[in-house]
């Protein structure tokens, strides 16, 4: 596919923990991808936008590059690149909060653990070996990391390295392999990154349109708005309880003085408990709604 100058190009995973929540999010920003699930790349019909589906490894070169104006990578991949590159040509625009996961040390079950220094002079094996020699020289600690390009946790039993190196998010895979997470390397999730290259004036103001739509999806995902009912003495209580709430609207009810409605958009989950202290509060009729849409 040539680069158009006036259409965006957006790279996301093809296949893996990556790839449902960044087609959703396209789609929930209202991106309509034209192609199925096989193709390496999809036309957008409704958003001058192409989508590459990709390698997550690829996605941080290919938007350093200008291949790609965007890409939803995860953090950690996204770091390894950094530390790899001179000039790493990216920038998050947009952590996403999905894809949570750590990057972990871990040693044998058995092993007597000290503390750091019990990897002096240690082989560790990982995917990830400058964001584990970066660890490592920050705990002034001096050991072999060894690359390996998968199925890290194996690493012990086939005396690659006693150590590991390796993403965890329930720590299962750790457990059915004998090891035992001892330390936390890098906290990661997934992120909408952007080139910083020159990207001409009509690309700029797609990405900035498909930006703002983005931050509209991510700001609604947890926000609700409420209408609720109260007297003048509790607006104080009531608005200091309201989620994430800026500058509620207050209206007087009519033929009922004193009487008001509260308007507002909480930006933070609405839980039953939130409703039953606002009801302790002296809020009435209250109703929380789901927000479709948003731009700020
Ligand atoms: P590709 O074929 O695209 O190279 P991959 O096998 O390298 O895929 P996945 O396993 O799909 O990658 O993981 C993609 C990203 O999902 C990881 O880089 C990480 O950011 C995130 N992730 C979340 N939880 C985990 C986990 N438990 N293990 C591994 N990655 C996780
Ligand atoms: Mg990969």
């Amino acid at each position: 596919m040539l680069i158009d100058a006036d259409r965006l190009h957006i790279a996301i995973q093809k296949n893996g923990r990556l790839s449902d929540t960044s087609r959703e999010l396209l789609k929930d920003a209202g991106l309509r991808l034209q192609n199925g699930r096989n193709a390496l790349t999809a036309r957008v019909d409704n958003f001058p936008a192409d989508i590459m589906f990709v390698r997550d490894d690829d996605i941080p070169t290919f938007v350093a590059d200008g291949v790609c104006e965007f890409g939803i990578v995860g953090g950690n991949v996204l770091e390894e690149f950094r530390l790899a590159s001179a000039e790493p040509a990216v920038e998050v625009v947009a952590p996403l909060g999905t894809a949570r996961c750590s990057l972990k040390l871990a040693a044998p079950e058995s092993f007597d653990w000290q503390g750091p220094q019990s990897l002096a002079g240690q082989r560790i094996a990982t995917s990830y070996p400058r964001i584990t020699e970066r660890w490592l020289a920050d705990q002034g600690i001096a050991a072999t990391v060894v690359k390996m390009n998968g199925a890290v946790e194996l690493a012990p039993r086939l005396r690659i390295a006693p150590f590991i190196c390796d993403l965890v998010s329930t720590g299962a895979t750790l457990e059915a392999n004998g090891l035992r997470a001892v330390a936390d390397v890098f906290d990661s999730e997934a992120v909408l990154i952007r080139t910083t290259r020159e990207i001409g004036v009509t690309r700029s103001a797609l990405g900035e349109a498909l930006l703002s739509r983005i931050q509209g999806v991510l700001t609604t995902k947890d926000a609700k708005y409420i209408l609720l009912n109260a007297r003048s003495e509790s607006l104080p209580a009531i608005t200091r309880i309201l989620p994430g709430a800026e500058a509620p609207t207050i209206i007087p009810l009519h033929g009922r003085p004193g009487h008001f409605a509260v308007h507002a958009v909480c930006q933070e989950s609405v839980f039953w408990e939130t409703l039953e202290q606002l009801k302790a509060a002296g809020a009435s009729a209250i109703l929380v709604l789901p927000i479709e849409k948003m731009m700020l």
